[in-house]
């Protein structure tokens, strides 16, 4: 059955990501492995490490999910910024790997203007196989699907199949799929048939055995926005009635459920946390 957690802060530290997600009630958890807004790749030392990796086993939090850093651009024709996504990249993958991270999370990325979408799609994969062929990683990707917004790839089934038809290690890569940006590119959570119906839509494409990580948001904005603004849990566009149907229908599929709704006011983490739980059942 799925498991639900937080995306717990690193602003106290590694461990400290930990305490936060066990203080919330979590059963799993995803974290950055630094401020997502910056290039330089984190540093841990080896004590950090281990000390990190005994805490994560005694708390059995799982699956634990890292969720890459916004700046990297594997989709990119200017190769000066591809060059820099791709080793920023591989450093953070290997560092997911090597804290024990079951799932990497990624955004596929963005075609530039002068290029076509086959093209975009094209080099993310080949950056991906590069990456894993010369290293060894235990760790699996996931591409996340997008809302949509200018040229970023992902927005649809086909795109991430696309994608996944062109990776060589099939074994080491999956999706994770966010409510919010699916709403946003038109997937219509709210309704109960039209859910039914994307998850058909998503068999035939990629099959429900790479349905491995759900990022359960909320929308402030409409259906088909190609905007991506996260909401607590019922308070959105697509509401509770739908999100509700939608635990239920993937919790036997998905292996974790992750809560990336905003921190405000104080406590949200645990209201929102509190309602999956509500929806799921034991
Ligand atoms: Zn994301
Ligand atoms: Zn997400």
């Amino acid at each position: 059955m799925i498991r639900f957690g937080i995306h717990a802060s690193l602003r106290n530290g590694l461990d400290n990501a930990i305490e936060q997600a066990l203080a919330a009630g979590c059963e799993a958890m995803q974290i950055f492995t630094k401020s997502p807004r910056i290039w330089n790749s984190a540093v841990y030392s080896r004590k950090d490490i281990a000390s990190f990796q005994h805490k994560l086993k005694t708390s059995k939090l799982s699956p634990f999910i890292i969720h890459t850093f916004y700046l990297q651009n594997l989709a990119t024709s200017n190769e000066e910024l591809y060059k820099k996504s791709f080793e920023a990249f591989e450093k953070d993958l290997l560092l997911a790997s090597e804290i024990g991270a079951k799932y990497y999370v990624i955004h596929p990325g963005s075609y530039s203007e002068t290029a076509v979408l086959d093209e975009g799609i094209e080099r993310i994969a080949k950056s991906i196989n590069a990456i894993y062929s010369k290293n060894e990683i235990k760790t699996t990707l996931l591409l996340e699907n997008l809302a949509g917004e200018g040229r970023k790839i992902g927005s649809n089934f086909k795109e991430l199949a696309q994608i996944i038809e062109k990776i060589n290690n099939k074994s080491k890569i999956a999706v994770c799929f966010d409510t919010a940006h699916a709403f946003g590119a038109g997937y219509d959570l709210s309704n109960p048939k039209k859910i039914d119906m994307l998850l058909k839509d998503f068999d035939v494409a990629l099959g429900l055995d790479k349905l491995k990580v759900i990022h359960f948001n909320d929308s402030k904005m409409p259906l088909a926005s190609k905007k991506d603004r996260h909401e607590h849990l019922g308070n959105g566009m697509i509401g509770a009635k739908g999100l509700e149907y939608f635990v239920k229908s993937v919790k036997d599929i998905a292996e974790a459920g992750i809560i990336e709704t905003p921190k405000e006011p104080e406590g949200s983490d645990i209201i929102n946390l509190k309602k999956l739980f509500k929806w799921r059942g034991k």
